[in-house]
């Protein structure tokens, strides 16, 4: 195919965005949750189904909901500050979070483990490779449970149902789906980004009669095999994949090897680059020196938002796909021309790889995404594309439109059944609804005001870490505080924030503590002040989550925005705050 200049692969980007809009005005409601008639899709495929305990009525100082890594963050930092009276509430049966979920086939991590893996210098653990597959990471979990001696304060097949402030007690309760009452000082909400499942609303879709599940709810037992092996009871079967994003483009080429037909339904095409993993090398591993693991997540994040570090530690597509020169975001429309550019120049080489690999023009052709680099989580993988080389494997491209309809024995596109056995939904999570949607429960803060109700016009916090009428009610979350591709990198720093207000509050005689107003204002000013290139760039992006499905420049998710530039401006500003020692911008009661 002749490459389409700058001008015209713009005017195409234009055109399959309108395409996609106007076919799916209604935004995030086009999904349906894991509720009602779809809560068999929600079953914890992984945990005793048969686990019973007797109920807990209890005190501790801090309550953490979530038991992924930035509640056990929250956990270890606890610990070593002397701080063991807490409780991990945890719906799944372990620790891990997305990694206890996420046992699809071939699921792996595309940050590199040297930097995704939180404190190992402190586990002592090596990663075995620079990309980690998710079982080494979901052992790490169990690992770091171990290690920090988490699992005596677990609760774990655990719901959060209820939480609620009492003012004049200064505790916060929180009630479980087994029965327990929990009183505390502090509660720390670690629910997650990507944890609630979400599926298509597709016409039909109740119906299917065959076997169907999320990506995140793997079955082995029906489709035998492991993450790593082939799944052999898929030889006989007919196998449809819903979905082509980054969990997509990892399972897709284990179900090619494994079953008898795979059909793949795309709607929109994944962007994927060269993945190149490789063992880690013991030596190297022995030689790094104290502090090497904060210095290489830095490193990351600077090259990564545009810093120019004298060296790239990482070295990989990341770092290549955005080592851009920039000096920093954008800052004005020439600057973000400019990297409008380099973007469309990165992604004319991510399409020219897939005429490299796929053998059928035709199929080559269908496969290209036609979108900005960061429009969607970029991918990496070396055997997705090779993958519809083999004659079992059909890509089966819906042109921006979605499949029409599920039917009791298969997938219907433009008036063609693909008849499947087994149908697969990797369809995603919901990552731009309401906070306490996302969470599952909804806090009752000060004068019984639940969450739901204060942030009915969009979240009100300072640094994402607190909101006003919600006192030592502490949040590790994206909404209002940092983000950064490597997400761990944020996470642990804001676990150590939120660690240090807790002992500070425990040694201080502090009874409570919450934002003013006037703070939370000036940090919703700081927000807006860092969305600009992120808010241009995503206006013009194909619909995702990234870009609430094309519903930006609402105030709700205006509101909800991330601390856009670097993560490390984000760390910056809570390190001062911390050497500030006198709780700038917060109502603090004493005991
Ligand atoms: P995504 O939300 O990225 O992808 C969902 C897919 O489902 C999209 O391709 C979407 O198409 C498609 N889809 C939705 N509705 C329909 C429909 N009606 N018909 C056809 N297709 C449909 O979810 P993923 O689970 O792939 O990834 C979620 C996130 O998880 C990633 O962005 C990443 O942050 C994280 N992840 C990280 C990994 C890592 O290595 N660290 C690995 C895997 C996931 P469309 O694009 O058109 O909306």
């Amino acid at each position: 195919m002749a490459r389409l200049t700058f001008e015209q692969a713009q005017e195409k980007y234009r055109i399959e965005r309108e395409k996609r809009l106007n076919k799916r005005p209604e935004g995030n409601a086009q999904y349906k949750e894991l509720k009602g008639d779809y809560e068999e899709f929600d079953r914890d495929p992984f945990a005793d189904p048969n686990f019973t305990r007797d109920s807990r009525v209890e005190e501790v100082d801090v309550v953490v909901v979530g038991g992924g890594f930035g509640g056990m963050l929250t956990g270890a930092f606890l610990t070593k500050k002397g701080v063991r009276s807490f409780r991990i509430i945890e719906k799944a049966g372990d620790f891990g979070g997305t990694w206890y979920w996420n046992r699809y086939p071939n699921c792996a991590c595309d940050v590199e483990s040297y930097i995704y893996l939180p404190l190992l210098e402190e586990t002592g653990y090596m990663p075995k490779e620079k990309y980690s597959k998710a079982t080494e990471i979901f052992a790490y979990c169990q690992l770091f449970g171990r290690h920090f001696d988490l699992y005596s304060n677990a609760l774990f097949q655990t719901e959060c149902e209820d939480m609620r402030w009492d003012e004049s007690a200064k505790r916060w309760t929180t009630k479980t789906s087994r029965g327990d009452v929990i009183t505390s000082k502090f509660v720390v909400i670690a629910g997650g980004v990507l944890h609630k499942a979400k599926l298509p609303g597709i016409k039909g879709i109740e119906k299917f009669k065959g076997r169907t599940f999320h990506t995140s709810r793997w079955d082995y037992s029906y489709t035998g095999g492991a993450p790593q092996e082939k799944m052999e009871k898929l030889a006989d079967k007919r196998v449809g994949i819903i979905g082509t994003g980054a969990t997509a483009v990892q399972v897709v080429p284990k179900l090619g090897e494994s079953a008898k037909e795979l059909y793949v339904f795309q709607r929109t095409a994944a962007s994927v680059g060269v993945r190149n993993n490789k063992m880690t090398d013991p030596e190297w591993f022995k030689s790094l020196k104290p502090g090497w693991q904060m210095e290489r997540m830095r490193n990351f994040t600077q090259v990564v938002t545009g810093g120019q570090p004298e060296v790239d530690m990482i070295d990989d597509a990341w770092t290549k796909m955005l080592w851009i020169d920039t000096k920093g975001v954008p800052k004005d429309e020439a600057d973000a021309e400019r990297m409008d550019r380099i973007d469309y120049e990165n992604m004319e080489g991510i399409r020219a790889r897939i005429e490299e690999i796929v053998t059928d023009p035709e199929t080559a052709e269908k496969l290209k995404p036609w979108y900005g680099q960061s429009c969607k989580r970029a991918c990496f993988h070396d055997e997705y594309l090779p993958t519809f080389n083999r004659p079992n494997v059909h890509l089966v491209d819906t042109e921006g439109q979605g499949v029409d309809e599920i039917t009791e024995t298969g997938v219907v596109v433009n008036g063609t059944e693909y008849p499947c056995d087994l149908l697969v939904f990797a369809s995603g999570f919901e990552v731009t609804s309401d906070y306490h949607h996302r969470l599952g429960f909804d806090p009752v803060g000060k004068g019984a005001v639940p969450l739901s109700v204060a942030w009915a016009d969009g979240p009100g916090t300072l640094h994402g870490v607190l909101g006003r009428g919600f006192p030592n009610m502490l949040m590790i979350s994206a909404t209002q505080g940092g983000q950064a591709i490597n997400f761990v990198h944020t996470i642990t720093e804001t676990a150590i924030h939120v660690t240090h207000l807790i002992e500070r509050a425990l040694n201080e005689n502090i009874a409570s503590f919450e934002p003013t107003v006037e703070a939370q204002d000036a940090w919703f000013e700081v927000l807006i002040g860092t969305v600009w290139g992120t808010a241009r760039y995503n206006a013009v992006c194909t619909p995702g989550y990234l870009n609430n499905e094309g519903g930006v420049g609402t105030m709700r998710s205006g509101k909800g925005s991330s601390y856009m530039t670097s993560a490390l401006e984000f760390v910056d500003i809570l390190e001062k705050w911390r050497a500030a020692g006198n709780f700038p911008g917060y109502e603090v009661t004493k005991n």
